[in-house]
């Protein structure tokens, strides 16, 4: 790939304790998706470098002094890497800012969330009971149970939220007593660069923390499939997700996969029974979908609302949707950045195409924006865009788009609302708007999703496990389960009385 003349090239593969540039010498541009400029220069790493980062953090874990490291030491280091991110919050929340195409205020959000993340797991691993005795129904016998780290720990995570999802991995694999390598998306390597930097000044041993820039093919494959690790976390799309958990078959090493998501946000005409509850609901159906472009995986891109007030809501929607402020990141007053890249653009424009070739009704966007002050021509703007009249049989409602668009399905009982959001392979996240409490809990009750948000869209708790049902995913990040993930089990069984047990005569 051309590398820019005036960018230098910064050595972003840190294994074993050094920072070093690709094996190969190979480099990669970081573009601005706001105008497609590169803004930086990384090191692109193949399998070679990928090798060596495993080779230091195999070492790490079986001989270096993190794995048995106490407790209340790991905690405290976790606790620091929180207070270096608050140190460094504007200059990382304008570096995701650039890097992954959302606003600062964004960015300035998900560097918050990241410390919460180290300071949650910090406080989680130093509060626990160091094992579980269990009784064995004899004095003579001490039975307890005990976790331990898994070992080497390979990450692989997205563009949309780099520095957070590289985060609710690398805090609990730390607190749990894990060496890794983790591969941030190509495109946006950034933050994850940064927080190596900032891991090291909190004073990680060596070859605890190790980063391979590159690309899934060859670096992601690689980790998976690799021997010596001993699980690979992974967070992106279906399609990689099934790459990554074949390829670790063969080494039977433990896989975690969060993918994607088809998100609805169902909303009950009597939720929309006073104007301010009206208001609230179509105000959080525009975050549901549009909040960084709706390049979210929680997304709420399928909005499933009672046919009765479907018209006047859709209508009040379309027109905020047309006022959403489009443009560059870092420029104030506005409110949504570009998508990431040319490629993902063109997925979003297909996407639309093919609904409206299927019947959809367009009541918003579905066109590039014009260029302006804040939105420079070659920026990768689309406009917030509504779907009406979709339908299940329409590869919009079936298929992740990932991007600023919204269907409008509607029902007219609440079985009906119920199957129409469990009907999609996914099962991340939903929404419920209703004024009845029971029927808030009735429904959240039968929808087959990871969360439930009743009368609110997105929130998360570090303290609440986050992962999907059906092809959304294996296993669950933050919470204690999220711990859970980065542990073995062991039982230790002692015999304080050993006798012949005479089995066998002879
Ligand atoms: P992606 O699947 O294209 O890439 C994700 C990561 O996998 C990248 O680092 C990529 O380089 C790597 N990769 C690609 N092919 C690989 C292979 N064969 N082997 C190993 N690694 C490989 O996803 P993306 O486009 O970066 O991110 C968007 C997707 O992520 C969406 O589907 C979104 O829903 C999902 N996501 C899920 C969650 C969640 O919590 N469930 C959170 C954020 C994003």
């Amino acid at each position: 790939m051309a590398v820019s003349t005036e960018l230098q090239a910064r050595e972003t593969i840190h294994a074993g304790g050094e920072w070093r540039a690709a094996t190969s010498g190979a480099t990669r541009e970081i573009l601005d998706p706001a105008d497609a400029l590169p803004f930086a220069v990384v090191a692109e790493g193949d399998e070679k470098d990928t090798d060596l980062a495993i080779a230091a953090a195999r070492r790490a874990f079986d001989e270096g002094p993190w794995p048995h490291t106490p407790v209340a030491e790991r905690a405290a280091l976790l606790r620091r890497v929180a207070d270096l991110l608050v140190r460094d919050r504007e200059k990382l929340g304008r570096l995701e800012a650039q890097d992954a195409g959302k606003t600062v205020e964004e960015g300035r959000v998900d560097i918050d969330c990241v410390a919460d993340a180290f300071r949650y797991f910090a406080d989680l691993v130093a509060g626990e009971a160091p094992g579980r005795v269990v009784d064995a129904g004899s004095t003579d016998i001490h039975s307890v149970v005990v976790h331990e780290p898994i070992g080497v720990c390979a990450m692989i995570t997205p563009w949309n939220y780099p520095l957070l999802q590289a985060s609710w991995k690398i805090a609990p694999a730390l607190a749990a007593g894990n060496t890794f390598v983790v591969k941030p998306s190509e495109i946006t390597p950034m933050t994850t660069i940064a927080l190596i930097d900032l891991l090291v000044e909190a004073g990680l041993p060596e070859g605890v923390a190790n980063i391979v820039t590159g690309p899934g093919h060859s670096v992601g494959a690689r980790l998976s499939e690799h021997p010596d690790v001993d699980l690979v976390s992974f967070t992106g799309g279906l399609v990689s997700g099934t790459k990554v958990a074949e390829a670790a078959a063969p080494t039977v090493k433990k896989v975690a996969l969060e993918l994607g998501g088809k998100n609805p946000n169902v909303v009950f005409a009597d939720a929309c029974a006073t104007e301010e509850g009206f208001d609230t609901a179509v105000d959080q159906a525009l975050n549901a979908a549009f909040i960084h472009s709706g390049q979210v995986c929680s997304a709420g891109a399928r909005l499933i609302i009672e046919e009765s007030v479907r018209d006047r809501f859709v209508t009040e929607l379309a027109r905020r949707a047309e006022k959403i402020r489009l443009g560059r990141g870092t420029e104030d007053g506005v409110e949504c950045g570009p998508l990431v890249s040319e490629q993902q653009r063109a997925k979003v424009e297909m996407y639309v195409e093919s609904a409206l070739k299927e019947g959809a009704v367009l009541r918003s966007g579905g066109k590039r924006p014009e260029p302006s002050p804040q939105r420079p021509e070659n920026g990768y703007f689309y406009e917030p865009t509504v779907l009406d009249h979709c339908h299940r049989e329409m590869r919009v409602i079936r298929e992740e788009v990932f991007g600023p668009v919204l269907t409008v399905e509607t029902f007219r009982t609440e079985d009906e609302a119920v199957a129409l959001a469990n009907d999609t392979e996914y099962g991340l996240a939903g929404g419920v708007w209703t004024a009845d409490a029971g029927r808030a809990r009735r429904v959240a009750g039968r929808l087959r999703h990871g969360t439930i948000w009743i009368n609110d869209f997105h929130p998360y708790l570090p303290q609440a496990e986050w992962g999907g049902f059906g092809k959304s995913g294996v296993g669950r990040e933050l919470g204690p389960a999220g711990l859970a993930e980065y542990r073995e089990t062991k039982h230790v069984y002692q015999n304080l009385a050993p006798k012949p047990v005479r089995w066998f005569a002879g």
